[in-house]
This record gives structure tokens, C-alpha cells and sequence, in this order.
């Protein structure tokens, strides 16, 4: 019975641990990131030369055919 009760305890923490997890991958997922190419660009001190980023860029978004998600940051 006590054995059994451990067990029970384990399981539940590494249930939480998975679950705990799995927030935490969803919410980098739901985190709004640029393209790869839009970084790199940047870094040269650039806009992004890519059609598609520039008219995501005029909605206030990533691209997302080039691997960006959400809107742009505002910059401050
Ligand atoms: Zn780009
Ligand atoms: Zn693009």
C-alpha cells in the first residue's frame, strides 16, 4: 500500500513535469518571431529584400512563408 502510494506521488510529479513542459514549448511556439533571413538582414543593418517580407512587414507581421510568426515588435 505504501509502495503503491510512492508510486502514485512519482508519477503525479512526473505527469506535472510533462504537462509543465509542454506549456512552456506552447508558449515560444505562440512567441511572435521573425524570419531567419529578415535576422540576418537586419544584422546588416537592412530591410529584408524578400517580396513576401515586405508586404508582411506592411500588415505588421513576420512572414510566415519564410518561417516567421506573429507581429512585428514595435520599436521603441
Ligand atoms: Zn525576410
Ligand atoms: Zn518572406
Amino acid at each position: 500500500m505504501k509502495l503503491s502510494k510512492i508510486l502514485f506521488v512519482i508519477a503525479a510529479m512526473v505527469g506535472a513535469t510533462v504537462a509543465f513542459a509542454a506549456e512552456v514549448k506552447k508558449d515560444a511556439a505562440a512567441e511572435p518571431h521573425k524570419a531567419k533571413c529578415c535576422v540576418k538582414s537586419e544584422k546588416d543593418g537592412k530591410a529584408c529584400g524578400h517580396e513576401c517580407c515586405v508586404a508582411a512587414a506592411k500588415d505588421g507581421k513576420n512572414c510566415e512563408k519564410c518561417g516567421g510568426s506573429g507581429a512585428v515588435e514595435a520599436k521603441k
